[in-house]
Formats: C-alpha cells, sequence, structure tokens
C-alpha cells in the first residue's frame, strides 16, 4: 500500500474572517487514512464559539460583497476556477488521503468543482430581477432577486470538494456570505478551497470555514445570525437540522439520500447499462447519493444482466487507493465498513449473494475494504432495498412489464435519481414522467454537468441546486410596486 502524503495537507486551522484559527473550542481530532487506517494529521474541531465567531465575520462581510460591482464579483469566482486548476494536482491527492477516493477518480474532482465556478460566475452578473405585468391601474411592479445575507452550508464527507462547487458557488454568486462547515471526517479540501477562495482576493468574512461534528453542525442551525441553511447529508441528521431551524424559522433547503431504482429493459444497451450499474456501485465504494444501487431487470434478460454484473466486477481492480489504476478503494471509516458489513449479514438470509459480502483481508485488513457485493433476487420490500446502505452493495431484482418496473421503482420513501435503460424513445419518456425523482438518466450517465437542476423528492429532500434554479436556490424576491 502506497503512503499517503500527508504533507500535501493544508494548515490545520479554521478559517474565520482573516483570523486563522489552531485552537478551538472543539477540541481536537486525528484524521485517520481510510486505506491503512493511519492517523494522518491532527486538526482542531469547531465548537459552538467558532461558529459563532464565524457566523459574526460573515455578517460583517455582507455589505461589501453585497456592495462590490457583479463585474469583479464575477472575475473574483472565475479566478476561484483558475486556482482550482492551478492546484488540481495538490487537492486530488488531498481527496484521496481525506477519504480513501482513488486517485482516478480524485483526478477529476477539482476540474468539476472548477466547472461549476466558472459556470455560476457567469451568472454573477446576470442575476437581477423581471419586470411583472400590474393592473387594473396604471403601475410599474418589478421584482429583485435579494440575496439572503449569510447561508449556512453543512456538507458530507463522501465528496466534499463536489459539494462546494455545487453549493458554496451559487450562494457565494447570488450574493452571500458563507460559513461552511465542513464534517469532521474530512476537514482538508475545504481548508485549501478555503485558502484558495483568500488568496482569489475575496474580503475577509465572505467564506468562512468551520470544519466540526454534530455540535458545531447544532450551533450552525440554531444560530439567529443565518438567513438560510443548506444541508446536504442524511435523512437522520436532516431530521436534528431542521429541528435547529425552527428555533428561528430559518429557511433550509435539503440534499439528502437516495434508493435510486435502476431499469433496465430487454431491449437495452445490456453491456451498456450494466457498466453503468457497476460503475455507479464502485464508483466512491457506492458511497455516492445518487447511486442506482437498486438495478430492477426485466424477466428475459434477468438472468443475463445477474451474470453479466458479476464478470463485470472480476474486471474490477480494488485496492490501493493511491495506485492510478485502482477503480474502488476503501470505504471512508471503521465504523461505516462495521454497519455495511451488518448490512450484508442481515441481508444473506434474505436475498441470494452473488459475489462479494466480505471485507478484504491480506494486505488491506487494516483498512476499511468491503469487496464489491450484489445481492440478486432481492425483495423490494426487504431492509436491503428499502435503505440506503452508502457501500458497495448492489440489490438486483426484476419485473414483468413496464407497469411492474414503475411500481417497484417508486415503492421507496426516497426519490433523488432513477435510471432508464431502452432503445423504446417513446416508453422512455413514459416511464421518466411517472417515476418520482428529482434527476433521471436514460441510457446513459455522465456526472451532472454544471446546468442541471439537481435534487430530490420525497424524502431525499427539498430545493435545488445546479443551473439557474441552484442560484435561485440563494436568492429571494423582492416586489417593489410603483403607482404611475
Ligand atoms: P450525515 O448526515 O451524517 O452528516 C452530514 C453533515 O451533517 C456533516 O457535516 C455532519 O458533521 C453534520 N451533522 C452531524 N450531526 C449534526 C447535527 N445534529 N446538526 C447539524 N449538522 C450535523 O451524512 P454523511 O454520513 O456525512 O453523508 C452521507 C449522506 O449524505 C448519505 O445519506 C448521502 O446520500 C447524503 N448525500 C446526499 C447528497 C445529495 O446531493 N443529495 C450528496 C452527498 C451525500
Amino acid at each position: 500500500m502506497t503512503t499517503p502524503p500527508v504533507d500535501v495537507l493544508p494548515d490545520p486551522a479554521l478559517l474565520i474572517g482573516e483570523d486563522r484559527l489552531t485552537t478551538s473550542s472543539g477540541g481536537t481530532l486525528q484524521h485517520r487514512y481510510a486505506a491503512t487506517g493511519q492517523t494522518t494529521r491532527e486538526f482542531p474541531l469547531a465548537g459552538a464559539q467558532e461558529v459563532d465567531r464565524a457566523v459574526q465575520a460573515a455578517r460583517a462581510a455582507v455589505p461589501v460583497w453585497t456592495a462590490l460591482p457583479r463585474d469583479q464579483r464575477r472575475r473574483l469566482l472565475w479566478r476561484v476556477a483558475e486556482l482550482l486548476r492551478e492546484n488540481a494536482e495538490e487537492l486530488a491527492l488531498m481527496s484521496v488521503v481525506e477519504n480513501g477516493m482513488p486517485l482516478m477518480l480524485a483526478t477529476h474532482n477539482p476540474a468539476v468543482t472548477a466547472d461549476l465556478f466558472e459556470y455560476n460566475a457567469g451568472w454573477a452578473d446576470k442575476v437581477g430581477g423581471a419586470v411583472e405585468p400590474s393592473w387594473p391601474v396604471p403601475a410599474l411592479d418589478y421584482s429583485t432577486e435579494e440575496p439572503y445575507g449569510v447561508v449556512g452550508v453543512i456538507i458530507p464527507w463522501n465528496g466534499p470538494l463536489a459539494s462546494i462547487g455545487m453549493v458554496v458557488a451559487p450562494a457565494l454568486t447570488a450574493g452571500n456570505c458563507v460559513v461552511l462547515k465542513p464534517p469532521e471526517l474530512t476537514p482538508w479540501t475545504s481548508l485549501r478551497f478555503g485558502e484558495l477562495v483568500a488568496q482569489a482576493g475575496f474580503p475577509p468574512g465572505v467564506l468562512n470555514v468551520v470544519p466540526g461534528g454534530p455540535e458545531a453542525g447544532e450551533a450552525l442551525t440554531r444560530h439567529p445570525g443565518i438567513d438560510k441553511l443548506h444541508f446536504t447529508g442524511s435523512g437522520l441528521t436532516a431530521r436534528h437540522v431542521l429541528a435547529g431551524a425552527q428555533q428561528n424559522l430559518t429557511p433550509v433547503s435539503l440534499e439528502l439520500g437516495g434508493k435510486s431504482a435502476n431499469l433496465v429493459f430487454a431491449d437495452a444497451d445490456l453491456p451498456a447499462a450494466v457498466q453503468q450499474a457497476v460503475g455507479g456501485l464502485v464508483q466512491l465504494s457506492g458511497q455516492t447519493c445518487l447511486c442506482g444501487t437498486r438495478l430492477i431487470v426485466e424477466d428475459s434478460v434477468y438472468d443475463d444482466v445477474v451474470q453479466m454484473t458479476a464478470s463485470f466486477l472480476d474486471h474490477v481492480q480494488v485496492g490501493d487507493p493511491l495506485d492510478p489504476q485502482t477503480v474502488m478503494g476503501p470505504v471512508v471509516s471503521a465504523t461505516a465498513a462495521d454497519r455495511i458489513m451488518g448490512v450484508v449479514e442481515r441481508a444473506r438470509g434474505e436475498s441470494r449473494l452473488v459475489t462479494g459480502g466480505t471485507r478484504l483481508d491480506g494486505d488491506y485488513a487494516d483498512g476499511y475494504f468491503i469487496a464489491p457485493t450484489v445481492f440478486a433476487d432481492v425483495d423490494n420490500g426487504s431492509h436491503l432495498a428499502q435503505n440506503e446502505v452508502f457501500g458497495p452493495v448492489l440489490s438486483i431484482m426484476r419485473f414483468s412489464d413496464t407497469e411492474d418496473a414503475v411500481r417497484l421503482a417508486n415503492d421507496t420513501p426516497y426519490g433523488l435519481a432513477a435510471y432508464i435503460w431502452s432503445s423504446d424513445l417513446q416508453r422512455t419518456h413514459r416511464v421518466a414522467a411517472q417515476l418520482q425523482a428529482g434527476n433521471i438518466w436514460v441510457n446513459g450517465f455522465f456526472g451532472i454537468p454544471p446546468s442541471m437542476p439537481f435534487g430530490g423528492v420525497k424524502q431525499s429532500g427539498f430545493g435545488r441546486i445546479g443551473g439557474r434554479d441552484g442560484i435561485r436556490e440563494f436568492t429571494r424576491p423582492k416586489n417593489v410596486w410603483i403607482a404611475l
């Protein structure tokens, strides 16, 4: 196993206004490298005091940021994108050390975030408002899109840089100042991002970065100085976020988990469908929110798809995340590995294990490696099919006709993403219209383009990030009516 390049990690300091805090009320935490379980560096955790300081710094920066001419805001956002690209190699290595993401995947990350900043920079001088029709008396009625003020952003550990691009970029573009709280498992890329924002020339306090755990998260959700909250994470924590936000009736948007259906019809390009299903399973060891974890296959091709899935997985290289050939690395922590193995053990009694189902041993025993795991003949009512595993575990089940496929796909509390594979164009449109999901991909998946509105329905959350809707999420209309 390659030794992690710990020297790429940024200074462990909270970024609040112009201050760099190396001690904090939340104590310290030792970060661990998921591939070996070894400690990397210790860092200070934000407590309620630092969150309060960060909110004050952001509040002080609001008049400065909103007064900055739009073209200057645009240039600053664009400069962040340039700096992300200039520091891409270092950020990619940092992502590997941070959560065990394979280098192959981490290499794309900085460019994806840079794309999102460039896309949003383009809106910075265009977001404005509209003139509304007005009657019965002559009047000028116009709406402006105003920023909220200070936005609290809570992100998960699975892709901090991606979350930053999806959420922080539009929040800043819309004219807000931000307090970003990365999780305690993965502080590094967020801290480095904060340094790059300062280097780009942003006024101090426009972005503040306070890594921490539940204490910092709760302090942010309950803080009266927060005008809007955006939370990305699990449904369980989202309930705490909503409970905290109700104190000040702070508006919240939620990006939560999923149990997304991947529907494969008999007339589909089966190798392409299976390749994408396997890609989703192994990408970041199944720790992505929009993974198509329920592969729902038409009866007549079911056995072929199960067999093809197992053979595709035979060729997936699992192991050292720093080896550029590695496709799948470890899961994020020992706790996550134990939890996922608990789900696997329970599923053994309920479904047919096709492949995997074990922790990796030998050289991998000290890291948090789980073999990519496939269960077939899964009952959609089972624990495995109804709960987000957030690990490399795929459920395969069968459907008899289109109506059955749609029923199974929608039979879940979640509604984040769905995938359809079929060469019948009319059917794909019909099925897409019936699926309860915020985002649907047909016959392929190439990530989330910056212009795409992204988000869930049902218990996968509410609100949208991405595209024009993503900026709207961080503004509120103010209407002015003038009698003429
Ligand atoms: P999590 O809910 O455990 O943690 C998310 C964040 O909430 C972290 O920053 C954590 O420190 C913070 N937090 C913990 N307790 C808190 C509290 N009481 N109050 C406020 N904040 C608190 O989720 P996770 O394990 O970090 O991430 C995995 C989950 O995130 C999965 O469900 C996944 O599907 C979801 N996710 C969703 C999207 C999306 O865009 N829909 C993207 C990535 C991940």
